[in-house]
């Protein structure tokens, strides 16, 4: 699609899938310039395997979307395992009030998300390359909310996320719609580590080929994390809690 038409699109299916209040013509166009970085770097660097103009707009831009809401006005926020850049990027373009930390383990795709943000010029967000277990180190209970997409089980993902959120903040687990599974599995745990469940929205998002399911959980900080979480990556794979 040309600038303009991708312009029109993006905002067309943004509203059909009530995000609408979200996006603008300016906003729009950052993710047009966003999708094809992705594309034209992901030729060189394997960044992610969805390609499609109109796929990126579903199942990266709009299912990125959908935690915008979860967040209050100029909150800190950390996306845990950002991969490409999502949640975090479209976030950073849809809601510039937000100071959005993003890490990954993975060297190449913190290079692509820093070079996405300031060709975008989002001085809002920063990526780190490190792995959770080691930021908590120096960034315990430093956010406001943490969030994350496609990373983990929430049983392991819980213990990896919820020691970076303040007393207060929010623990924000994207998944897909086999989330209650999951939940059931990690609720004990979730507990353990000072959060309780505020709400689970159940979405679906759809274009005029594809419906995709969606299921978000928000869960409350409303006690520290004991010091002995998290414990070391081994650990908290083979024996979760
Ligand atoms: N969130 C992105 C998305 O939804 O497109 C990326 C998902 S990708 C499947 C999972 C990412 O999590 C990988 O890039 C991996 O390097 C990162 N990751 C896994 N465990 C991590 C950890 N403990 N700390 C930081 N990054 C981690």
């Amino acid at each position: 699609m040309d600038r303009n038409s991708y312009i029109i699109y993006i905002i067309d299916l943004f509203e059909k899938n009530n995000l609408g209040h979200l996006i603008d013509a300016d906003k729009a166009e950052k993710l047009y310039d966003l999708s094809n970085l992705l594309v034209e770097t992901n030729k060189m660097t394997n960044l992610t395997a969805i390609t499609d103009e109109k796929d990126i707009i579903l199942k990266h831009f709009l299912d990125s979307a959908t935690v915008c809401d979860s967040f209050l006005y100029e909150w800190s926020i950390l996306d845990v395992g950002c991969g490409a850049g999502f949640p975090s990027l479209p976030l950073a373009i849809l809601r510039p009030d937000l100071k959005i930390t993003s890490i990954d383990s993975t060297g190449k795709k913190i290079t692509f998300v820093n070079r996405a943000a300031e060709l975008l010029g989002l001085s809002n967000l920063k990526a780190i390359c490190t792995r959770a277990e080691d930021l908590v180190k120096s960034d315990r209970e430093k956010f406001d909310a943490c969030t994350s997409r496609a990373v983990a089980r929430l049983n392991v993902l819980a213990e990896l996320c919820i020691p970076f959120v303040k007393v207060g903040g929010l623990f924000v687990a994207m998944k897909s719609d086999k989330g209650l599974e999951e939940y059931n599995e990690a609720e004990k745990g979730i507990i353990t580590l000072g959060c309780n469940l505020r709400n689970k929205n159940e979405l679906t998002l759809a274009d005029e080929t594809t419906v995709i399911a969606r299921e978000i959980y928000c869960f409350e900080k409303v006690a520290h994390t004991p010091m002995q979480y998290p414990r070391n990556y081994s650990q908290i794979v083979k024996k979760p809690l």
